[in-house]
């Protein structure tokens, strides 16, 4: 048994903690939990907690059912909002998902992050993110059929009396931190009642949990306040969605990878490489970075997200932007990509980046040339001149590009590819057989 988990077994006892959650994510991003007893995790880390793997979406067929969890050492934290101070508590550790013969399961979205990583770190990179998490705050919790009411009507960086939205971010705040999660910045986003929460820079593996983290805390704390918070891309047609703009960067030992000195914006080879991968493959990601109907709905009326691929140096309009802030030391050199929404699967969509840019680092590819406009601004044919071309338009065509997308097949696995894509037909299957309220709005008074 290691040091940490001898640190993990001390502090069971230590802080009288009655429960440990063990977590790990599905296929499509959502955080599953099992409770065990204290007692049970001597064996746990030796042998891990089995489970019924059938009974999650994507995980394994009827026949082979048996997995089982391993929690990682490294991420035990106390949960603060379940009696974390002086009484009893109740911890929870991420877990890797094995089969029964310890080898790693390849449904695990955990997983399929960490083999990408350690295909980088084959070649010598660690891979950084810091995400910014923007949401909405709603009055209430969501009623079928009722528009949703955000809790307030401030606008971009709004500073009001009385805001609901400051209480509200400095309390998840210290959530977040109670569970060794740092902020680095928070502000009133562009929609009424819409905030931004944005997390310190970690390797890709740390973020990734500490996403599933933080969507977990900020809808508790939303209900502990009696309000609704949501990460939905597109809530409103008229205000502004919900991102994830990402900020990344590749480290060889401790140096930045992107940073070269003198280099037009400071950006190394590797670093343009990098870009010119991510922007080559967008389209054949996007069903993992924007992986709902809803998430094509966020991006086709600007507000700052992305409905083309292409970069430029600060240039909000751009899908990947070299942020230029003065004075910019050389190991935070790093680029945002501006299409991520905060609804996807973040372990898979960190691996599908990173194969993304590897990708392009390891065919040499040139990166195009910057767009420097606004690329909103400019008539299709002006963007065809240009060579800018648009997003997939919705999951649909995401889907349809995936499908032929040996890169994506290749770093989800062929069974997280196949159930990934299955499950993505059926939702858009469902969705276009939907009559919805705007139709009969423009029809049923004309025809
Ligand atoms: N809400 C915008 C988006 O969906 C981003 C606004 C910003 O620039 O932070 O991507
Ligand atoms: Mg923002
Ligand atoms: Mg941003």
């Amino acid at each position: 048994m290691g040091k940490q988990e001898d640190f993990v077994l001390r502090a069971l006892e230590e802080r009288e903690v009655r429960f440990v959650r063990l977590w790990f994510t599905d296929v499509l991003g959502f955080l599953k939990s099992v409770a065990v007893a204290p007692a049970e995790l001597d064996n746990a880390f030796d042998e891990g907690i089995g489970f019924d793997g059938s009974a999650i979406e994507g995980f394994a067929r009827v026949y082979e059912a048996d997995m089982l969890l391993l929690p990682d050492p490294s991420t035990f934290q106390i949960l603060p909002w379940r009696g974390g101070g002086d009484g009893p508590a109740t911890a929870r550790m991420f877990c890797d998902v094995v089969m029964p013969d310890g080898s790693p399961s390849y449904s695990d979205p955990r997983y399929v992050l960490k083999r990408t990583l350690s295909k980088a770190a084959d070649k010598g990179f660690t891979f950084y993110t810091h995400p910014e998490i923007e949401f909405y705050l709603f009055k209430d919790s969501p009623q079928a059929g009722v528009d949703p009411v955000p809790v307030d009507r401030s606008g971009f960086f709004d500073h009001t009396a009385q805001s609901h939205g400051s209480d509200f971010r400095r309390e998840a705040i210290t959530m977040l931190e109670a569970m060794g999660i740092s902020v680095e910045f928070s502000h009133h986003e562009g929609g009424p009642g819409q905030q931004e929460i944005d997390l310190r820079y970690a390797d890709a593996l740390s973020t990734a949990d500490n996403i599933m983290t933080f969507r977990t805390v900020i809808r508790e704390v939303a209900l502990g306040q009696g309000i609704w918070a949501s990460f939905m891309p597109k809530p409103f047609t008229t205000h502004p969605g919900s991102g994830m703009h990402t900020h990344v960067s590749l480290f060889e030992g401790d140096q930045n990878a992107f940073y070269e000195a003198g280099a037009e914006y400071q950006l190394s080879q590797t670093g343009r490489r990098f870009i010119a991968g991510v922007l080559r493959h967008a389209p054949e990601i996007s069903v993992v970075t924007n992986q709902w109907v809803n998430s094509y709905k966020r991006m086709m009326f600007g507000g700052e997200a992305p409905s083309y691929i292409c970069w430029g140096h600060n240039n909000r309009s751009a899908m990947v932007r070299v942020p230029m802030y003065k004075p910019l030391k050389g190991n935070s050199t790093r680029v945002e990509l501006r299409s991520l929404d905060a609804a996807c699967n973040p372990y898979l969509a960190f691996a599908a980046v990173l194969a993304a840019g590897m990708k392009g680092i390891e065919e040499g590819y040139e990166l195009p040339r910057e767009a420097e406009d606004d690329v909103w601004a400019l008539s299709e044919r002006e963007r065809k001149n240009l060579g800018i071309e648009p997003l997939p338009h919705n999951l649909n065509e995401a889907i349809q590009i995936a499908e032929r997308s040996e890169l994506l097949a290749e770093t989800l696995g062929e069974n997280v590819f196949d159930y990934f894509l299955r499950n993505k037909r059926a939702e858009w299957d469902e969705y276009r057989g939907q009559v919805s309220v705007f139709e009969r709005d423009q029809m049923l008074p004309v025809i």
